[in-house]
């Protein structure tokens, strides 16, 4: 089986790593000078949006997926022509648009935050006058990792965050949401295969800082059935109405025994990095039997999970190892502040014995200095959440 990806980050190396125990072979695509997916199968390097570059990759493969969320959905749509292509545009186009997104989740009865789409300034002030502050504010499209969005915590603020997310244009594309003032964040990673075949991972709970994931833990704590339950018939109501082929994460916000759906990855997800050492089959392989029309495999937990990102820099690689059970992957990016360069999973037969390893993860990483944060996105890897 040959499979196509567009995109040649992380996510891209970690399904091809997935991939050749099968037997499959990879060809990816990617306008970057060096990409993560380098050395483990042929890359062109083009832009998402060069149609002839694109429907060459696809001619020479059986299946083509994307690991990039903003690929054009008019790319795959073209490609979806001749080859199959999944998850298709349909879901891609939704996923893009924060608007079309919530939209979406509303008319499949998945609670969200009270919302407005918003062009000029004038609708900005009125719509957070609706929805009350704080609120959050975020471009419509592109935003990814806390970027391209702020919170207005009081009304006069919005003329400066009009200025910092809309520019200096008289219209730009935002979305108004109310602050939710959350216990936890959770997500859920489900996958559907090309036969309907659906299955879900159990509930993750997530942490982030400045807008960017931290730390995983999987299954995530007090968790009951109901609450799983939930989660998956949302996922579920996604899956089915996108007619979805593949690995799709839905992020959540819990707030007392309430789900309220963030936003969601038409793709394989970082808080679902954890599933390669911690569940019987990645989410990686997962998504590859999905599209390839195989059966999909057991998502079932072994144990206990806790994923760690290294984020900015990467401490000593002997510092890493130097902690039992700790399983390190690097990505093979060049640091830079804010940007994902690896992530490091320990799994446990105990939920104390995981945290007595993760906490080992973390004193190594938190020795490392991280470099400045940033929060305005500047310096930041302007394309992809993961990368
Ligand atoms: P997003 O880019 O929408 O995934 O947002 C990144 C992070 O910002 C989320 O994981 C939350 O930690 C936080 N966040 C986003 N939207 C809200 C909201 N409406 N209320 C509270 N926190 C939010």
């Amino acid at each position: 089986m040959k499979v196509g990806i567009l995109g040649g980050g992380q996510l891209g190396r970690m399904l091809a790593l997935a991939g050749v125990p099968l037997g499959f072979s990879f060809r990816f695509l990617d306008p970057a000078e060096d990409a993560p997916v380098d050395g483990l199968g042929e890359r062109t390097v083009a832009e998402f949006s060069d149609l002839e570059a694109c429907a060459k990759l696809a001619a020479e493969c059986d299946v083509v997926t994307f690991e990039f969320e903003n690929v054009p959905a008019g790319t795959v749509e073209h490609l979806a022509q001749s080859k199959a292509v999944f998850p298709g545009a349909t879901a891609l186009r939704a996923a893009q648009d924060r608007v079309a997104e919530k939209r979406l989740f509303e008319a499949l009865g998945i609670p969200v935050p009270p919302f407005a789409a918003v062009d000029t300034l004038e609708e900005l002030a009125a719509a957070i006058a609706k929805v009350g502050v704080p609120a959050v504010v975020k471009t419509r499209r592109e935003g990814y990792d806390g970027r391209g969005q702020r919170v207005v915590r009081e009304a006069e603020a919005v003329g400066r965050v009009w200025g910092e997310l809309g520019g200096a244009a008289p219209s730009a594309a935002l979305l108004v949401e109310s602050f939710v003032p959350f216990d936890r964040e959770l997500s859920i990673l489900a996958v559907r295969g090309r036969n309907g075949d659906i299955a879900f991972y159990p509930l993750v709970e997530n942490e982030h800082s400045d807008g960017i994931l931290r730390v995983s833990r999987a299954p995530a704590e007090r968790v009951d059935g109901r609450l799983q339950e939930r989660a998956e018939s949302y996922a579920r109501g996604i899956l089915e109405r996108l007619d979805y082929v593949g690995v799709v994460a839905l992020e959540l916000f819990q707030v007392g025994d309430r789900l309220l759906a963030n936003e969601m990855a038409p793709r394989v997800h970082n808080s679902g990095h954890w599933t390669i050492e911690g569940a019987e089959t990645s989410q990686f392989e997962n998504h590859l039997r999905a599209i390839a029309g195989l059966p999909l495999g057991s998502t079932e937990a072994r144990g206990f999970s806790t994923m760690v990102n290294l984020i900015g820099t990467a401490p000593e690689l002997s510092a890493l190892l130097a902690v039992p059970g700790a399983h390190v992957h690097l990505y093979g990016k060049e640091a830079r502040a804010g940007r994902k360069l690896g992530h490091v999973t320990v799994v446990d037969a105990s939920r104390q014995g995981c945290e007595g390893r993760a906490r080992q993860v973390l004193g190594v990483v938190e020795a490392e200095p991280s470099g400045p944060l940033d929060p305005k996105g500047e310096g930041l890897d302007s394309r992809d959440p993961s990368r």
